[in-house]
Order: structure tokens, then sequence, then C-alpha cells
């Protein structure tokens, strides 16, 4: 309806958008449903949709992700001068293809590939860590269907073993690509996957182990390592050659920097392929992610497309055809920009700012810890008291101070606890840091006091999905029996039913 009188007054009265505010646009809806007939002036259409976009959350204060929200005013220049050159158009824009190769060469060697000096790996940038696992996966059904249908043995059923507390894209992997996917459940108070239960799931199906470097609930990382022993064994005894890939999307740009002597990556034999998210601890935004296989001899052949429609012979393995180079470059931005050195030093940042975090939010003693000292920087944690509120109304207050903290439940075996999650990226200084630690403290008066108020003037809070307490069930039943007499009685006095 709105929209029509925008075509009609549109076209009846194009009066000139000297201020957008004066015109007579400001009077109308955006259209919802239908393309307008007309053009909207450059001026309103950008100051309306700007305006309407305010009341997105502030991303700076979005500490649900790990994805960037702070990059050097540097690279908004360099990001606006690529921004119309398309990677897949690799022959015209044979420099920018050029850095995507120095990143991936970069990135495995971070990994510990064992590649020779001067040797290019084996890797792919992508639009983020789930395409990135997409392509991995993809590679291992594809390798072990080889190795079945060589032996004459049947390939049809293959599986992959992961840790419950994969992020969903793994889930989207197994289902569109039809793979089972066997998930170790967790347990309270151990919410990674257990390498010993991983390896017992592993059958002569299996195409690969999943492990998670930074586990998308609390930040814990898995023992690879463990899993790689006990994998070796396994496969020596059974004459399987189960291999591994570690999702790295949060830690796989962490680890190198600052627990180098932790052997998660490449120098184990058994780590095939890992994948890491440009876009979260890689310090570049949204939109790019990176695949590196050990070797040439795991990314089999038959994956990588020729096209030749751009000019000359290229070689993709992607799952996608056009997208924006700009992502690329940007991260050849942040390499040479902060070097080995500089990323060290962010990333010491965040740990230490989420340990001062932590500690702050412990020593509040309202809430459980559920993240650790080492991992992924953020902060989970719990409520120890969830009789009168729980951790939904947390993190719904908290949204008055501007913050944006998710609450949700943890994954298959443990999905009765309810956590909070803090991440703590390059941008959130310690100053912030302090004044989120005030701001839940002032929360939780807040709800303390509110509680305390509601149990005489009757709004109980209802736990949302956990089991509620003894006495909160109690008090609820007791106090609906006398709202629902009040009720009746109010009714008979004013003659209605
Ligand atoms: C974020 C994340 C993903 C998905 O990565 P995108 O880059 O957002 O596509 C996969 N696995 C883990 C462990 C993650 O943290």
């Amino acid at each position: 309806m709105l929209s029509a009188v925008a075509d009609a007054k549109r076209e009846g009265k194009r009066d000139d958008v000297d201020t957008v505010f004066a015109s007579h646009y400001v009077q109308v809806c955006l259209p919802k449903f239908h393309m307008p007939r007309s053009e909207t002036p450059k001026e309103v259409a950008y100051q309306v949709i700007h305006d309407e976009l305010l009341l997105d959350g502030n991303p700076r204060l979005n500490l649900a992700s790990f994805v960037t929200t702070w990059m050097e005013p540097e690279f908004d220049k360099l990001i606006l001068e690529a921004i119309n050159k398309n990677y897949i158009d690799m022959d015209t824009y044979p420099i920018s293809t050029e850095l995507q190769d120095r990143c991936v060469n970069m990135v495995a060697r971070l990994l510990n590939a064992p590649i020779k000096d001067g040797e290019p790996a084996v890797g792919a940038g992508c639009i983020g860590s789930s395409e990135a696992i997409m392509l991995a996966g993809l590679a291992f059904k594809r390798k072990w269907q080889n190795k079945r249908k060589s032996q004459g043995l049947p390939w049809d059923k293959p599986n992959m073993v992961t840790g419950a507390n994969v992020q969903v894209c793994w889930e989207k992997f197994a289902r569109y690509f039809e793979v089972e996917l066997r998930e170790v459940k967790l347990r309270e108070g151990y919410y990674i996957m257990d390498p010993e239960k991983a390896v017992q799931m592993v059958d002569e199906n299996t195409i690969c182990v999943a492990g998670i470097l930074g586990s998308t609930y609390n930040g814990e990382f898995e023992d690879i390592k463990l899993l790689n022993d006990l994998l070796l064994e396994q496969n020596a005894r059974t004459g399987w050659d189960t291999p591994i890939h570690v999702d790295g999307a949060s830690g796989g740009f962490i680890a190198p920097f600052i627990c180098p002597d932790l052997e998660w990556d490449f120098r184990l034999p058994l780590v095939k392929s890992i994948n890491v998210s440009g876009h979260k601890y890689g310090l570049v935004y949204a939109g790019v992610g990176w695949v590196v296989w050990r070797s040439k001899a795991d990314l089999p052949e038959e994956l990588i497309f020729h096209v030749n429609y751009l000019g000359t012979d290229q070689p993709t393995f992607t799952l996608n055809f056009s997208k924006g180079a700009s992502h690329l470059i940007a991260q050849y931005y942040q390499f040479i920009r902060l070097g080995h050195n500089g990323y060290k030093r962010v990333m010491q940042n965040c740990r230490e700012n989420a340990l001062y975090l932590r500690d702050a939010v412990d020593a509040t003693g309202h809430f459980h810890i559920l993240s650790k000292r080492e991992g992924v920087p953020l902060l989970a944690f719990s409520l120890k008291d969830r009789c009168q509120f729980d951790e939904y109304d947390v993190a719904d207050n908290l949204k008055r101070f501007g913050w944006i903290l998710p609450a949700y439940t943890m994954a298959p075996g443990a999905e009765h606890i309810t956590l909070l999650r803090a991440v703590v990226r390059e941008d959130f200084s310690r100053t912030l840091a302090d004044r989120l630690v005030r701001d839940i403290i002032r929360t939780i008066e807040y709800l303390k006091d509110r509680a305390a108020k509601s149990t005489s003037q009757f709004t109980p809070p209802v736990p949302r999905n956990q089991v509620p307490c003894e006495d909160n069930v109690k008090r609820i039943g007791e106090e609906f029996v006398r709202r629902l007499r009040l009720k009746a009685a109010a009714s008979r006095s004013q003659g209605v039913c």
C-alpha cells in the first residue's frame, strides 16, 4: 500500500531533493515486496537505508562473534580500490590471484606443512571456513571412494567422526554431501571431543575424523595430538588409513603465535588438511577463509576444474565461481602489515584481556567459568544460581548497556547447560573489558532486585530452558493458582464469565 503511494508520489511530483528530510520521500516507507516502478534519488536511497540500518546492533560491541570488526583505515582504501575486481577473472587480475597464492603459501607454512623452500603449497582462498570445510570434506570423501573402488569394496556408506560440539557447517557438509556424521557426545564438565571415544567410532567407512582447534562453544582446544597417536595405533592394527582434518576456524591463527609448542597441525602425520577463517583471528572483515592440504596427494586431481572462459586455463577448486577479490587482498595486507610479531602481540593482548575478564567475572562469585585459560580468547560462563533468573535474562539485560552477548545451550550430551559467551577480539581493549565487568555486576544486581520485587508483586521469572529449581516451580504454581482465583473473583463481581 505504502509503496504504491510512494510510486504515485514519485511519478507525480519529483521534487528537487535538495534536502532529503524536506522532500516528500520521508513521508513514505521504502517498498518491501515489489521493486518500485521508478528510480529513487541517490541521496534519498542512501539516507533512508543508512538510517534504517542504524537499528542493527553495533558490530564492535557484538561479543557473540569471532568475526573481525575492526581494521586499519588504510585497509578501507585498499578494499575500495579492489571492490570491482572479480576473483575468478584470474587472467585479467593476475596480481590479485598471485596475492591469494602468496597467502596460501604463508598459511601452509604457518601450519607447518612439509613443503620445501620455494615449493607452492596446495590450498585455496574461500569465502570462509564453511566453504573451506566443504572442500576438505569432499577431498576426503573422494579419496576414500577411490580407494574403496580400487579394492572392489562398497563405497556408498561414508561416515565421518566429530565431537558433538562441531560447528553447524560440519552438519551441513554431512547433509549436503551425504556423509553420515558420527558425533561423540559431550558430558558435564567435558565439552570437547574425547579422542578415545572418537577412535572407537571409526570404522572402514570413515573418511576422516575432524578435530577442532577452538571449540565454538567454549573455545577449548581439542587434543589433536592424542587423537593422532590413537588413530596411528588403530590404523596400524586394522590396516585402515583414517586421516584427520583440523577445523582451525578460530584457533588456527592463534595457536601458531602463542602456543607454538602445541602440536596440532601438519607436524602430526595424520593431519591431511586444515581450515582457518581469515575473517576471525586472521583479522580480516567477513568474507575470507583458507583450506590447505598437507600435499598434492591429499587433494584428488579430479576435484580441480580447469576453465578457460576468461582467458587462459585456470585451475579452480571452489564451490562458487565469481566473488570479490578484495578480501583476499586484505589478508595479504594483514600478513605484510603485522608479520609474525604483530600477530603474536595481537593474540597476546587478546589472551591477556580474556584472562582479565575471566578473573573479574569469576570474582563476582555468581558464575561458573566454562572456558579454559588456554584456547580461543573468550569467556564462557554460566550462572551458579538460576532460581530467580537465567542466562537469557542476563543477556537480555546486558543489551541495555549496548553489549551483545549470546546465551545458548551446550551441544548434545551437555545440552542441559546454558552458557553466556564473550569473545575477546583484537578491538576489545582492557577499558572495554573493565566496563563489561561492571555492567555484568549491575545487571545481576538489577535482576536480583527485580526478582525480589516480583515475588511480592507477582511476575515470577520462568527459567526458559533448563529444569527450573523446585522452589521456583512451587512458587510459580502457587502464584498461578492465586492469580486464577483473583481473576475468577474479579469476573464474578463484574458479571462476566
Ligand atoms: C566459525 C567457525 C566455523 C565456520 O566458519 P565461517 O568462517 O564462519 O564459515 C567452523 N568451525 C568453527 C570451529 C568455527 O568457529
